[in-house]
């Protein structure tokens, strides 16, 4: 159980990806007591860094970040000086059928380095995180909430519970709240199956990133080709097409291998060779084509709410504003509360 002093109000982030670890350092730096919960080993969520058994690494996800806000941008030029974040200035274009045409644009494009984990690692600095800790839908018992495991056992209790889990998984979570758990509802996630190939020689290509037509691909990646990374084998990133990734949701990994690596060689008109390494990760919940108006969701009575890329989203910047709006309006709420009282 948590030993904090009983002024400060407790809060349970779940899930460790851009948006949660986002919210819970401004709510820690505002003086809440934070904790952070993430099913898997590390941080990052959709932002993260596959490191395959041959010791291959590649950003499987989240490919690389735009920035409009003015608040994310004050973030990242921050990790740009300190070295956490680069400017990716790719040869890219569009390729069609074995056909490459460049495409001129001044979109500024920046990774993570060494991978897209490092942001994750970097906002996780400080935190209270406990890795490897599915929770279960948290239950409202006399104003607080508890959080239990996926193997129901009660792990602690809090003032404030905040989803960030991607929209169906958040409407699961948040079913003690109807309107919030019914919002998620409503938001649908695409899937997406990638793959990463490894080769010895480069590949000769005249680009590094290429959007695909005409193929179940619809992007393709040189991750060698990003700052940082190991450049000693060339490495390459595919990324299935919302449609095509949907309509092959379930299909098994090693036949989406070789269907989406022959289709690399259609698009790119290059004879088939063999990689070093080829592996392929299905993504269920990639992104939100339709994600909703509201920037976070929030039950002002209840004290639990949900952020992340389906709430105003989508895409990293997205995600990172959904989690900082969030944690304002907490912040808020707490100092309007007080200033009710003292008044
Ligand atoms: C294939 C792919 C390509 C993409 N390309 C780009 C791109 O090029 N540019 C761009 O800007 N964006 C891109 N995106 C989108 C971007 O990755 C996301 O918008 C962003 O990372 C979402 O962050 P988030 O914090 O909202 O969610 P997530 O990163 O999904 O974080 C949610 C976290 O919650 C955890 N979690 C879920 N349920 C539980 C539970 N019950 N208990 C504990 N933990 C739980 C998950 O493990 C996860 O770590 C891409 C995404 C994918 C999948």
């Amino acid at each position: 159980m948590n030993s904090t002093p009983s002024s400060q109000r407790t809060v349970a982030v779940i899930g460790a990806g851009i948006s949660g670890l986002t919210c819970a350092q401004r709510l820690q730096k505002a003086g809440f007591a934070v904790t952070v919960f993430e099913k898997s080993r590390g941080t990052g969520g959709r932002m993260s860094t596959r490191r395959t058994d041959q010791g291959f690494q590649f950003d499987h996800g989240a490919q690389y970040f735009t920035v409009r806000d003015p608040r994310f941008q004050r973030f990242v030029e921050e990790w740009q000086q300190e070295g956490v974040v680069a400017g990716w200035n790719p040869e890219i274009g569009v390729l069609t059928k074995g056909e490459y045409e460049p495409k001129q644009e001044e979109t500024l494009r920046y990774v993570a380095v060494p991978g897209m984990n490092q942001i994750g690692r970097h906002l996780a600095r400080g935190l209270d995180i406990h890795f490897q800790t599915r929770v279960r839908p948290p239950v409202r018992e006399a104003a607080h909430w508890l959080i239990y495991d996926d193997q129901d056992f009660l792990l602690e209790e809090f003032d404030v519970v905040i989803s960030t889990a991607p929209a169906a998984q958040s409407a699961e979570l948040l079913v003690a709240s109807p309107n919030l758990s019914f919002a998620a509802q409503q938001v649908k996630m695409t899937g997406c199956w990638a793959v990463m190939l490894a080769f010895e020689e480069s590949l000769g290509l005249p680009f590094e990133a290429a959007f695909v037509n005409d193929s179940p691909l619809s992007w393709v990646a040189c991750n060698s080709s990003k700052p940082g990374r190991e450049k000693n084998v060339e490495t390459w990133v595919l990324h299935a097409s919302p449609e095509w990734s949907e309509e092959h949701l379930e299909r098994q990994p090693n036949e989406m291998l070789f269907q989406l690596t022959e289709a690399f060689w259609s698009a790119t008109g290059l004879a088939a060779r063999e990689p070093e390494s080829l592996t392929a990760h299905r993504w269920r919940y990639a992104v939100p084509p339709e994600p909703l108006s509201e920037r976070y969701l929030f039950d002002q009575e209840l004290q639990i709410g949900a952020c992340g890329d389906w709430c105003g989203g989508p895409r990293v910047e997205g995600a990172f504003v959904s989690g900082y709006e969030l944690a304002e309006r907490i912040i808020a709420t707490v100092r309007t509360t007080s200033s009710d009282r003292q008044g």
